[in-house]
């Protein structure tokens, strides 16, 4: 016998693919309707025989959502066959912004897989990563609403947003080589250096000891190696300021003591910054002196 229902989930479902996540739930459970975004909330019209078993799925959510109410109320609404992504409305602007959200291993793929669209395109992103927090302007999250609505998407990224089955079924940061952002190198006048690769230049600079502004979505980040963190510091007149540091995937041991929650924490899907304990309290210091 089928079963029929409005369901009202509430929490962190904003940015967190959740309604990408809610078609493709409902298209395992053969259940017709309908999911829609409403700023605080997602509203979900469903039918179906396996209705329950899609109420379980859906109150379990995306990997990056939190959950906080799941409410389901009888309904005499029309739910035609199908199954659809509706429109965001215009609800309460309440709802839960994510944090920005690391870029994911899948992306990191994309990025290396020689011919492939996405090949050394630095904002890849998907509908499990890439900026959110730093880019939603208002809620409900789609594009349109996000800094990145200056860039509309080119036909391949728009098949991939409309396409069920690929990760990027309504990832609202799609971005490519032919429609996304790009990169420039600019020098201390605000003047265009010309150069083919940016990315490889900046690097060659850092490793010569210069100093950077890296501009991303999200603001400005001052780079340096660590011989020139010295000068940094001088230069911002914040002597005692500890920087941030950023290394290779596993040396991370080799200057510091991590224990098992704060290796969890770095290798978490938001990645973020993480105090640790120095192995050697005097080493470092113009990166930080906060131990002697
Ligand atoms: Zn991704
Ligand atoms: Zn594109």
């Amino acid at each position: 016998m089928q079963k029929r229902g409005r369901i009202s989930v509430r929490g962190i479902v904003q940015g967190v693919g959740f309604r990408p996540f809610v078609y493709a739930r409902a298209c395992e459970f053969g259940i017709a309707g309908s999911v829609k975004n409403l700023g605080s909330e997602v509203e979900i019209y469903a039918r179906g025989e396996r209705f329950t078993e899609f109420l379980a799925a859906v109150s379990r959510g995306p990997p990056m959502s939190r959950i906080d109410s799941v409410d389901v109320t009888e309904t005499t609404a029309d739910i035609a066959d199908g199954f659809v992504i509706k429109k965001s409305g215009t609800g309460s602007f309440s709802g839960m912004i994510p944090p920005d959200i690391a870029i994911c291993d899948d992306c990191i793929a994309d990025i290396f897989t020689p011919g492939g669209r996405y090949e050394g395109y630095w904002a890849t992103s998907c509908v499990n990563c890439g900026p959110r927090y730093s880019i939603i302007q208002e809620i409900p999250y789609d594009r349109e609403r996000t800094s990145m609505d200056t860039f509309p998407m080119c036909p391949a990224c728009g098949g991939e947003y409309g396409d069920p089955h690929s990760r990027r079924h309504h990832a609202q940061t799609i971005a490519c080589h032919t429609c996304g952002p790009g990169l420039r190198l600019m020098d201390k006048t605000g003047t265009d250096v010309p150069c083919s690769d940016p990315i490889r230049e900046a690097a060659a600079l850092l490793d010569a000891g210069k100093i950077l502004a890296i501009r991303g979505v999200g603001g400005f980040h001052l780079a340096c190696i660590e011989e020139s963190s010295g000068e940094l510091k001088s230069r911002l007149g914040r002597i005692e300021q500890p920087f941030a540091v950023m290394v290779r995937p596993g040396f991370i041991d080799q200057i510091a003591l991590v224990s098992q929650d704060e290796r969890e924490l770095l290798e978490s899907p938001v990645h973020p910054i993480v105090v640790l304990e120095k192995r050697d309290h005097a080493s470092h210091h113009t990166i930080s002196n906060l131990h002697t």
